[in-house]
């Protein structure tokens, strides 16, 4: 295949599709009219002409749209969106004036409840494709799949901004990188950021400029200033800078930290972060606090968290409660139980269920989580958890081995899903129950079909709008054991 699209590159001068395309029933360059059918992962609208696939950028399922074939391959292609003939009801002007631009969020063309259904309709899907599991409401004792837990006000929500810093015409210039390159566009405001956060970076940007701090320029590795992040704890307002800077020391440094301190009076803490590689890797392995305390704190529930420069938490602090209050509920906890925490990051989780269990175990593969995760537990005086790290996939089995069994397993991935080892030592321990989160509906239903052929029961399942405008969705399902 590569070797004909590259033949047919070599006389790009002709239209001409290559042999290997002649037959379909769309041609490159030529325009159709497609009806849309579906969302992709990417938030592209799914085309069909002639009953062949066209992925086309902005068109919204059950709208008729005029396009362009710009891009062939045998099985689908690629359609620009020259009119829309027909829109759908849930179309709506993106409120963000530089929505096109970013990339950032893919969905703000959908009203927020057209966002909320497709959302659910990806999670069925892959389901009943991938998973060949039976979904309640397409048959009578399926899977019960709630409506998507979408948030009052889905603005505005994050409470971690991240801000490459770079130059335009001499000037410091902070915001985002244009969708598919490395050119920065400034940035004052952007809506789904806590509104303080967008402020603060404004602040650190005006006060780095009048003090003639130089923008790190990526092509020539010269310059100071390459990040800015600014984190907020929506429940106690705490702030926290980190400044991403080339070397430790540079012109102005006193006088940067001492004008932050007094422009912005909820900041907690100011940081560094030192990262002299040529990279676009945002930290370096370096960080001193430059002022005030090394962590900020925020609530989940009524766990405290503490937040370092450099510690993974989640972004959406609002969404996240109701996420793991589901899996809470669906763990089913009296007090006395055992529970198994897998991927469990900074301990989220074990702590959240800390408090109805008789013991979590903890397992994740970054010791810098880990080590987060057991002065997480000190800070809220939980002495019924316990942490390892390592690969889940190996770190269970060991457990097992050791004569450790638990009453519940709950599981939180990474995008590729669960390991089959791990898959194959759950079924074994036997748990009543098992909660499944996921980032990724076709691994988490890749995942069921396991669970299910092992002797579990997907019980129901609730998505959770963690991140509103874009095309992400979280999912929690509850399984239980079929013979229990
Ligand atoms: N449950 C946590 C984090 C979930 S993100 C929360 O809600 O905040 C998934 C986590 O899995 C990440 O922290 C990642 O470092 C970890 N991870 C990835 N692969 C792993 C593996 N094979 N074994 C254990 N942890 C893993």
């Amino acid at each position: 295949m590569n070797k004909r699209t590259g033949s047919s590159k070599a006389r790009s001068g002709k239209k001409t599709p290559s042999s290997a395309l002649i037959d379909l029933p769309v041609q490159k360059n030529e325009e159709y009219i497609a009806d849309i059918v579906g969302l992709g992962y990417d938030g592209e609208g799914v085309g069909r002409v002639n009953g062949f696939t066209l992925f086309i950028p902005g068109a919204l399922p059950g709208e008729q749209v005029r396009t362009k074939v710009i891009g062939l391959k045998k099985q689908f292609g690629f359609g620009k969106l020259l009119e829309v003939v027909e829109t759908s009801p849930d179309r709506i002007a993106a409120p963000c004036p530089i929505y096109n631009q970013c990339g950032g969020c893919q969905l703000q063309h959908l009203s927020y409840e057209g966002q909320l259904r497709h959302k659910r309709q990806i999670v069925v899907d892959a389901l009943e494709r991938i998973g060949k599991l039976n979904v309640a409401g397409s048959s009578e004792d399926g899977i019960v799949v709630h409506p998507v837990s979408g948030m009052d006000n889905p603005w505005q929500y994050r409470n971690k901004a991240q801000v490459p810093i770079g130059e335009i015409d001499g000037g410091l210039v902070g915001g985002f990188y244009a969708q598919g390159s490395h050119r920065i566009i400034d940035m004052e405001a952007c809506l789904i950021q806590h509104e303080d956060n967008d402020r603060v970076v404004s602040q650190v940007k005006a006060i780095a400029r009048r003090l003639g701090i130089k923008p790190y320029n990526e092509e020539t590795g010269h310059g100071e200033l390459r990040h800015v992040i600014v984190k907020i704890g929506f429940r106690t307002s705490d702030i926290m800078v980190v400044l991403v800077t080339r070397q430790a020391n540079f012109a102005n440094k006193e006088q940067l930290v001492s004008e932050i301190r007094e422009a912005v009076p909820g900041v907690k803490s100011i940081c560094q972060n030192i990262n002299a590689k040529l990279t676009n890797v945002i930290f370096g392995d370096h960080t001193d606090v430059l002022w005030g305390s090394d962590v900020i704190y925020d609530f989940i529930g009524d766990v405290k968290f503490a937040i370092s420069a450099r510690s993974f938490y989640q972004v959406n602090p609002v969404q996240t409660e109701v996420l793991y209050r589901t899996a809470l509920n669906y763990a089913g906890l009296t007090g006395s139980e055992t529970v198994i925490d897998a991927y469990c990051g900074i301990g989220t989780i074990s702590l959240f269920l800390a408090r109805q269990a008789g013991h979590v175990h903890g397992v994740e593969i970054v010791a810098e989580a880990i080590a987060d995760a057991r002065r997480n537990a000190e800070l809220n005086d939980l002495h019924n958890v316990s942490f390892a790290v390592g690969k889940a996939e190996e770190v269970i089995p060991a457990w097992r081995a050791a004569g450790i069994t638990a009453d519940v397993i709950v599981v939180d991935p990474p995008r590729k899903g669960c390991e089959p080892e791990l898959l194959e030592t759950m079924i074994a321990m036997r748990p009543e129950r098992i909660v499944y989160v996921s980032c990724n509906p076709a691994t988490l239903a890749r995942d069921l079909r396991i669970l299910e052929d092992g002797g579990y029961r997907t019980v129901e399942v609730q998505p959770v709008d963690m991140f509103p405008h874009t095309v992400h969705i979280e999912t929690v399902a509850g399984l239980c054991r079929k013979d229990s």
